[in-house]
């Protein structure tokens, strides 16, 4: 075998170990990338975002959230995402997170609720946001994002469990 091909079935066998294993590669380089810089957005949206006005308090602590005295709503031009980080941009435009004509109107980080500027946060829609929130104050911002990426895979955004938990929450303050 030339030298060439050989180091083109080397190159086969690499791209074969990446498909078959990209999953766990995302977990284990890629993903807590993701979660530092998740860690990061969050306590830069606790330093410069509002706190909740009182009627945003209530549904905040019906909602079951313990510490909705934490919450912070930070109003941004563009949801933030780690475009620097190339690696975290491919699999980002990969999965359709980010990309052309796509526009991330919400997001939470922990405590912190980032909001696009243009984007009528309703109550139902606060509502919908406040349920990550108490997913995250659940459990972690670490554990929320490593089970929320394995469920979009698995169940799509739509059918995530952790998205109809916060669907659920559109339905019951859609009249208020
Ligand atoms: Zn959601």
């Amino acid at each position: 075998m030339s030298k060439l091909k050989l180091a083109l079935v080397l190159l086969l066998v690499l791209i074969g170990a990446v498909i078959a294993f990209h999953q766990s590669i995302i977990s284990a380089v890629i993903l807590p990338q993701y979660i530092n810089w998740a860690s990061d957005t969050e306590a830069a949206g606790v330093q410069q975002g509002e706190p909740l006005n009182a009627a945003q308090l209530e549904i905040a602590k019906e909602i079951g959230i313990k510490q909705p005295e934490k919450v912070r709503l930070v109003y941004v031009d563009a949801v933030p995402f780690p475009y620097h980080n190339p690696m975290l941009k491919l699999v980002g435009e990969a999965t359709g997170f980010i990309g052309e004509g796509v526009i991330n109107n919400a997001q939470v980080f922990g405590y912190s609720i980032y909001v696009r500027k243009d984007y009528p946060l309703t109550t139902p829609k606060l509502a919908h946001e406040l349920v990550h929130v108490l997913q995250i104050e659940r459990a972690s911002l670490k554990q929320v994002i490593t089970q929320h990426f394995a469920d979009l895979l698995k169940y799509g955004y739509d059918n995530s469990p952790l998205e109809r938990e916060a669907f659920e929450a559109n339905k019951t303050y859609g009249n208020r």
